[in-house]
């Protein structure tokens, strides 16, 4: 028998979004893609036959202008401890709050590489990628986040401009009130429900 869906029946990753499907781009992104980049006339915001959500199209031309989101690649260093590595956050969005090293994939490099490049560039760790702990949708910033687990091979835990203070965490002190994303949080319950599910993570609050 097929157990209901946690979340709807949108699929596990969308335990870390609010935004409905069908809403199409976003106001906020709309408002930073103006102009068509096939002809520089300027986009408007409308709805087009045959599309099913609305479009950025060009005025001129009618060219559209697809906007999809983003993959932020990430890691969850663990320690030969077996604890977790996580940084607070030096820059908004949620500054101050508790993440794990990762950020936006480059055109040129594989999801493992994005993820070894943005923890060694954050937190000083050098980390070889182990296995995939889950992919959530954060549709609130138009991005896609894919958490790794990750070995630290060498370097040196230090804090960045991005890493205000970094720590690792013992799997029953892992800081729940101060986790900045959704997107962090269920990549966490992920993460102990594979390797340590005697820790029970608390019930999510609202927000972020
Ligand atoms: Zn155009």
């Amino acid at each position: 028998m097929t157990q209901p869906s946690p979340s709807g029946g949108r699929g596990l990753d969308a335990r870390s979004t609010d935004v409905p499907q069908g809403a199409g781009v976003p106001a906020w992104l709309a408002a930073s893609i103006t102009h068509c980049a096939s002809c520089g006339s300027p986009l408007e915001l409308r709805t087009v036959e045959g599309e099913e959500r609305p479009r950025l199209v060009c005025a001129d031309n009618g060219h559209i202008t697809y906007v999809n989101p983003r993959l932020v690649s990430t890691a969850l260093p663990i320690t030969d401890a077996g604890e977790v590595v996580l940084l607070r956050r030096g820059f908004e969005p949620g500054r101050g709050l508790w993440a794990q090293p990762g950020g936006f994939l480059e055109v040129d490099e594989t999801p493992s590489e994005g993820a070894m490049r943005e923890t060694l560039e954050e937190i000083g760790l050098e980390v070889a990628i182990s296995d995939i702990v889950g992919l959530y949708a954060r549709l609130e910033a138009a991005v896609i986040v894919l958490a790794y687990e990750a070995t630290i091979v060498g370097g040196e835990l230090r804090t960045t401009p991005e890493a205000l203070e970094v720590r690792a965490f013992a799997p029953a002190d892992i800081p729940w009130p101060e986790i900045a994303f959704r997107t962090t949080w269920w990549a966490l319950v992920d993460w102990l429900a594979r390797r340590h599910p005697e820790v029970r993570p608390p019930e999510r609050a609202a927000g972020r």
